[in-house]
Parts: C-alpha cells; structure tokens; sequence
C-alpha cells in the first residue's frame, strides 16, 4: 500500500488571512499575540485540510511568519551581526526582513526559477553557529501532535543554504561548510528529542542546477553525517524544480531513508532510478507549480515507469515540490467561466488529486486515457516572417525618420502611480464611475507627463502608463485566452502576494491593446511618443501558462498578438516602439543542457513579436537586470534596435560585456536607481556618462533612469529627471 506525501504547503492563507494579520501587526494595530494566535489558526486549519485528504506526510516547518531562508538563519544562530543590538526576538526578526529605523533590510532575491523571494543569509567566515534554536520547530511539532499529525519536518538543506547566502566579508563559502553541518547535527540531536521516528526533509532544490563536481562531495560528506546523528530520525532528501540525477548516485550511497524526486520538471530522473538502492522514494508527480488539473492517465503511465525499476512498496507518492507556489483553492472563484474553473487545480485540489492518483496506482486500476482539453490550433513559428534589414541599414533609416540628438534622453515608461490614480482605476473596475469619465481622467494624467517631459527637455516621450496596474495584468485583460482569478494569490515575499494570469486558451488579440493612448499622447507632442509594450517572454513567465501545448506555441500566439499591435501603432505613425522583457533572463532553466531550447523559443518568440516591424520603425526593448555575462549573444540574436538596462549600481562593470562582444546596436544602460527616492546629482550621472563612454561609443549610448518610474513620487521623480538632462547637456 502506497503512501502520500505533501512537499509543503502554502502558508498564507486560503484568504490571505497572515497577509492581513501581519500589516496589523506592522501598522502597530495589533499585538504579537495577535499575530500568533492568527498563525495558529491557519496551520491547524492546513493540515486538517491535508488529514482530511488522508496524507501520510504532513509537514510542519513549512509555515513562516516570513520566510523559511530567514527561520533557518534563526534557527543555525547565523544572525549578521549588524541586527545583534536588537534585543526582542520578534522585532530582530521583522528587522531582518523589512529594515527598519536604523537597519537595512537584509537582501531578498527569487527562489530559483519561482517568483517567490527569500532572505539571503549573511554570513562571514568567523561565524560559529553556536547558537542552534529549535524553538519554533518543536512548537509547531507538538501543535501538530495535539491536532493527530504526527508531522515530517521540514528543513531547508545545509548545501542549499550554504551556496544560497552572501559572505559579507568576502570569504569562500565552502569554508564555512563544516560549521553549517555541524550545526545542523546540532539541530538533529535536539530534533530527535521530541518523539519516536520522526520523518526530516530536507529541502535540496540546489540539485537540481548544474553543478561542479565538488558540491556533489560536499553533499556525501553532509549526508553522511548527518543521516547517522540519531537512530530515532528518518532522513529524506528532496530535490526539486528539474532533475537531480547526480545528486541520487550520492544520496543512494548516504545513510537516509528518502530520496525526493520531482518527475514532472525532471522526468530524466526516471534515469537515476537504479541508483535510489533501496532508500523510499518520495516521487513528485502532481505538478506543484502550476494551477491545471492533473493528466491523471499521463500520471499513471510515470507511475508505471517508475514502479518497472522501484518496488511499489518503496514509493511514496508526492507533489512535485512545495505547493507555496500555487493559490489556495479554487473553491472561492465564483466569477471564471466553467470552462477555464473545470481545468484548473490549486493547493487544495491537488491535495485530492494526489489520493486520486493512490487509490488509482493500488487498485492497478489504470484510468483511460482522458478526452484531453479541446486543443487549439496554434500558429507556427514559421508563420511569422521576420523581415527586418540589418541593423545599419536600420539604423540609417530610424536617423533619418527621427533626427535625435547624440545621447538621447527618454525614460522606460511608466510614470509615478499615485494613490488618486491607482483609486480611479479601482472605481472604474467596480463601475463607480463610468467609462467616459475613466478615459478622461487618464487623458488628464497623459497630458500632464506629456508637459512635464516637454518641460524637463526629454528627446523621446512615453505616455506614462496610466491605464496599467500591472504590466502583464494590462494586455491579459484585453487579449482573448486569459482569465483572471478573483482569489489566485501565491506569497511572492512576506505578506506579499500576487495574483498571475491564467493563461488558458488559444490567445487573440481581439481589440487593439495600446493604439488609442498613444496616439492620443502622440497628438501632444511633435517630439517621438515611445509605444509600450510588453514582450511575449514577460507575459508567459509572469502568468500560468496551459501546459496541453508547448510553451514555445504559446509564445507565438503571445507574439502574433503584440506583433498585430505593432504594426497597428505603426500604420498610426508611432515610429518608436518598446517591447519590455522584464523576465526574460528569469525564464532561464536551472540545468545547462535545457538552456538553448529556452533561449530559441523565447528569441524567436520575441523576433515575432517585432518581426512586422518597418525598418525605420525603432524599436527597444527594456531588460530589468544587468547580469549579461552568459546571454549576450542571445541578447544580440533578438535584434532590438535599443536595448535599455539595468547597470546604474555597477558603473561600466557590465557593459564591458556588450564592448568585448562587439555589440553594435544602441544601449540604455541606466544612469541612476529608481528603486530608491534618492536624488542622484549632476555630478554623480556625469560621471556615470563617462565611464558609460569608456566602453560604449557615443553613437551607440542612450541616457535613461534604469527602470519604471512607477513606485517613485512626483517631485523626486522630477528632480532626477532634471539633473540627468543637465548631466546630457554637459557631456553633449
Ligand atoms: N515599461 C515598464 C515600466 O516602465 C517596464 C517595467 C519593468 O521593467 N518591470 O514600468
Ligand atoms: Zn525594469
């Protein structure tokens, strides 16, 4: 008889319920009681969701008031040392999160290739972790025992820990290896002491990228150790997010009782099965980050698969990985068409899926094969010309069609988002006001970037975006195939969460997406009005994308639709044109040999997205990061004319990657931060221009902020803005 097993689950709430609690309690509303007791009620309330659904493996440990990165911070007694003057535990920990009064908030960065964030651990070479705690580990372990779960618990492994923090003082972080293991010996000793036979699973999703060799001998090393600190444990080892093959012909070898395997990002690990040598395997077969039904007949051909090399008897059947990454439960959508709410399943109803598939695989009863979702018939990439002349002759054209000056000046689009706009969208979307006087009031803010840029001496304009709550949001809403969940939130950091477009049909753009704005914009100025939109890459790594077809089609119906859209705004005179790729670099693989297939449909996708472009149509694109190092031929292949970047914290350390490939093409590469409301100086953005023109010949270098202005208020927004042209006018 086979057993089940939940990776993790979502702690925010089936309506958000900590996200709310804790702005409470950071807004002084409420006290840390409050909080706790909040806590308390969800994880009672998540795992008797899970007992219900008969679970074997139930974990606790996977509930944060912040995040699991920062509770094992806690937990190894690994607290930089620059929050130590903070005696309350609550507020150092909150401290370490957010920042506060007289502290930086410790670095947040993505979780892999997942759209949720962690704290990334400081540590410094002379660190002792001498300080293990399991507090909070032993609390929701006799919680769990007094609500009948006898839970797994879970730990974020040392290896993934290790390779995931920043040495702040410079120092390799292999040397800190044995203090880690040793400390979390420590943590197993004391883990031991609460009760009999007691399940550890350690996350290890750092197994799944490509690795060197010596991080495979470190693994051997810990797991050694610490599989043998406690006979009264049960050690399981859980990778996710791709394949993990490597990593099973070590673990096989290991003291442990479990090796995890995620089969539906890594299906070659049907490959490492030989070497799993008798240890459980904990087999990942229901999706845990994406939100669609399971293929149950698809599921049980794996099981089949899996069960030719492993005895029945030693599978456990699981997700694919922690079910944080998907909302709550479909139960509270009442607004979707039956259509799209019958094919999807969130964290609760893949809890059933996963007794479906049980109780399937030990009766041998195998299901028929399922009538698959309606499939649609998708456009070829072939279908999509791309036309474009080289850049030279390009550029010739565009000089002729724009007569810009040298180092022109524009920004990436977005202007300040202030309350009163964010409240009018808001009245329109609930019908308070009508559609007329919605339209007006975004003509009205328009009008006024329009000026204020005309004022401040900007080469080219944008219209300010408005009419956008959210970049991705905006052109699912208006293109046909998606559809948008009322309560679809997944945490993304904190009390953070966001709510990603389903993305589930055959995608149309049925209406133009962007036309009407700009051209109205373009109607206010005589200087070039920059159309803005967002690339078929962006949309698809931002939303939940169907998997009945691949990803690489979808980007095509994606691009087709943008494509249409440019073209539009063309034929309506807007000779320049920004296609943003915000997450084109997050979309990459963990494993190296996956890579290129990545980077052809996603550099195809976007070429059809542009393809229909004229040649003395300029068109950018927007990237928000600056690590190019390892794509910038792929960044070449794409072919923008304009390419605007993320460099304003690094000088012209990472456009010397652009000069030694020879990159021809324009650049953008930020010359302030727009993260913060910090004014920059003239002084300070001249300076950036010149070492910007140590690198980059002049021709090719464009002058802007290094991202949206959105999250920025008015008046920084326009001092920056005025010292950076000032800063042009000196180096012109
Ligand atoms: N055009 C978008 C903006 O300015 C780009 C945002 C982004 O790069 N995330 O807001
Ligand atoms: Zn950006």
């Amino acid at each position: 008889m086979s057993q089940t097993y939940v990776t993790g689950f979502p702690r925010i709430g089936e309506k958000r319920e900590l996200k709310f609690a804790l702005e409470e309690y950071w807004a002084g509303k409420t006290d840390f009681e409050a909080l706790k007791a909040v806590a308390k009620t969800l994880r009672n309330r998540h795992w008797n969701y899970q007992k219900e659904r008969h679970i074997d493996f139930i974990s606790c440990n996977d509930f944060s008031l912040y995040d699991i990165m920062l509770d094992t911070t806690v937990m190894l007694g690994a607290i930089p040392p620059r929050f130590e003057n903070i005696d309350d535990k609550t507020d150092r920990y909150f401290a370490m999160a957010r920042g506060d009064d007289d502290h930086a908030a410790m670095e947040m960065t993505k979780w892999f290739n997942t759209n949720y964030h962690y704290i990334v651990p400081e540590l410094h070479a002379n660190m002792n972790f001498s300080h293990v705690n399991i507090s909070k580990i032993a609390e929701e372990f006799i919680e769990a025992k007094a609500q009948g779960v006898h839970p797994k618990i879970n730990l974020v492994g040392p290896l993934t820990f290790i390779f995931l923090s920043n040495a702040v003082d410079g120092s390799d972080l292999f040397n800190l290896f044995d203090a880690v293991v040793t400390a979390y010996a420590k943590v197993l000793y004391a883990i031991s002491s609460l009760g009999e036979n007691i399940v550890v699973q350690f996350d290890e999703p750092l197994f799944a990228k490509t690795l060197e060799p010596k991080f495979l001998s470190l693994l051997k090393i810990a797991y050694e150790r610490l599989g043998v600190v406690s006979s009264n444990l049960k050690i399981a080892v859980v990778t996710y997010f791709d394949r993990a093959n490597e990593a099973v012909e070590i673990l096989g070898n290991c003291p442990i009782w479990g090796i995890g395997l995620d089969f539906v990002y890594g299906e070659e690990n049907l490959d490492a099965l030989l070497h799993v040598n008798g240890k459980m395997l904990i087999a990942g077969v229901i999706d845990g980050r994406n939100v669609w039904k399971n293929n149950v007949s698809k599921t049980y051909n794996l099981l089949e698969k899996i069960g030719e090399k492993i005895d029945p008897k030693q599978i456990i059947l699981s997700t694919s990985c922690s079910l944080l990454h998907v909302p709550f439960s479909t139960q509270f959508e009442e607004k979707l068409t039956p259509e799209v709410k019958s094919r999807l399943s969130f964290a609760l109803e893949k809890l059933e899926e996963l007794e479906q598939i049980n109780t399937l695989w030990e009766k041998k009863e195998k299901p028929e094969i399922s009538a698959c979702t309606q499939k649609v018939p998708s456009l070829k990439s072939s279908a999509i010309a791309y036309t474009r002349s080289a850049y030279a002759t390009r550029f010739a054209l565009q000089q002729k069609a724009l007569n810009l000056p040298l180092f022109p000046t524009t920004t990436i689009g977005s202007f300040p988002q202030t309350k009163e706009t964010r409240a009018v969208r808001n009245a329109f979307k609930k019908g308070e006001i009508t559609r007329e006087a919605y339209e007006a009031s975004l003509k009205e803010s328009i009008k006024k970037c329009v000026e204020l840029q005309e004022a401040l001496g900007l080469d080219v304009l944008v219209h300010g975006e408005f009419e956008r709550n959210d970049m991705v949001e905006y052109f699912g809403e208006l293109l046909e195939g998606f559809a948008f969940s009322e309560n679809g939130w997944v945490q993304s950091y904190g009390s953070r969460c966001v709510k990603p477009p389903l993305l589930y049909g055959s995608v149309n753009r049925k209406q133009p997406l962007s036309v009407d704005w700009i051209v109205y914009a373009q109607s206010l100025t005589d200087k070039p009005m920059k159309g803005m939109l967002t690339g078929p890459v962006t949309i698809l790594n931002w939303s939940f994308v169907r998997n009945d077809i691949p990803k690489s089609e979808v980007a095509f119906e994606v691009a087709r639709a943008i494509a249409e859209e440019v073209d539009e705004l063309q034929r309506h005179d807007i000779k320049i044109i920004q296609v943003d790729e915000a997450a084109f670099k997050e979309g990459y693989p963990l494993r190296e040999e996956k890579i290129k297939a990545y980077e052809k449909w996603a550099v195809e996708s976007f070429k059809a997205s542009i393809g229909i472009a004229w040649d003395q149509t300029q068109i950018h694109t927007h990237m928000c990061y600056s690590n190019f190092n390892d794509i910038i031929d792929t960044i070449e292949r794409m072919d923008a004319d304009v390419i605007t970047i993320e460099t304003s914290r690094s000088g012209n350390k990472l456009l010397k990657v652009f000069q030694k490939a020879n990159y021809k093409a324009q650049i953008g590469p930020g010359v302030y931060d727009i993260h913060s409301p910090r004014v920059p100086s003239v002084e300070e953005m001249s300076e950036q221009i010149k070492t910007f023109l140590q690198v980059l010949p002049k021709e090719q270098l464009w002058i802007n902020p290094d991202c949206g202005l959105k999250t920025r208020g008015w008046s920084e927004t326009r001092a920056a803005l005025t010292n950076m042209i000032k800063a042009v006018h000196l180096a012109r």
